[in-house]
């Protein structure tokens, strides 16, 4: 009986420490398996895993996976979501359906976009470089109804798609070691902590709405103007193509 009892508290503890675990775990898992994928690559591309760069107006951006090689700099938001996804180019938010329920999440393009605009600061003095944005499903995702002009992929379709860009080289394999060193003494990961970056987000969120409302782009604090696009109207930043910021009105 007694064993009966404390087997029973081993199992319930367990499922307990499993339920508050599985999204990191499915995360780390998520994030492991583009690694290794990456690896497959060749030694002549180079990975670095979870950049974060500061912005010159103190944000922050978190990117997933940077992949620099001779054809340019790969740039990868890996996504976690099971489901049924929806979502666009110009969308603020992208839609996850799952068991019949609607869940909304950043759209994960428009992170990429952020995520070249914080490189290109850093970067600022290789002009000629080219940036490839991805976005990776990892888990048992269906994409849906997507109406995308860059890669929203699968990730067994990850290594086929960069090798696809690999065509003309914008860099030297010496430029590739010099921006891989630049990048990690660029990383402040270590120096801002997880819940800053979080309380970051938060901030931004309200700074940036703050910003919009004010037709200020906060990206790089241009102007705003009312621009006029095949799904209608939209608000694009006046620095563009230099700036690619856009929101719906
Ligand atoms: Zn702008």
């Amino acid at each position: 009986m007694k064993t009966l009892i404390v087997l029973s508290i081993i199992v319930a503890v367990g499922m307990l420490l499993l339920k508050i675990f599985s999204p990191h775990i499915k995360g780390f898992i998520g994030e492991l398996k583009v690694n290794l994928r990456l690896r497959l690559l060749g030694k002549k591309f180079v990975i670095i895993p979870n950049v974060m760069l500061e912005n010159p107006n103190g944000s922050t951006s978190q990117i997933d996976h940077l992949v620099i090689s001779e054809y340019g700099i790969f740039v990868i938001e890996t996504k976690n979501y099971a489901g049924w996804i929806m979502g666009s180019d110009k969308a603020d938010d992208w839609q996850q359906i799952i068991f019949k329920e609607k869940h909304y999440f950043r759209n994960p393009i428009k992170q990429n976009l952020s995520h070249i605009y914080a490189l290109k600061n850093v970067l600022s003095d290789y002009h000629n470089v080219k940036y490839y944005p991805i976005v990776v499903f990892v888990s048992n995702a269906t994409l849906k109804r997507l109406n995308v002009s860059q890669p929203v992929i699968y990730a067994n379709r990850l290594r086929a798609t960069i090798k696809q860009n690999c065509i003309n080289k914008c860099l030297s394999l010496e430029d590739v070691q010099i921006i891989k060193q630049r990048l990690q003494s660029s990383d402040v990961s270590r120096i801002v902590s997880r819940r800053q970056h979080i309380q970051n987000i938060q901030d931004n969120i309200q700074e940036k709405q703050f910003k919009i409302n004010n037709l200020i782009c906060p990206w790089c604090n241009g102007d705003l103007k009312l621009r006029s696009g095949v799904n209608g109207m939209f608000y694009g930043c006046s620095n563009y193509p230099k700036c690619k910021f856009t929101v719906s009105c």
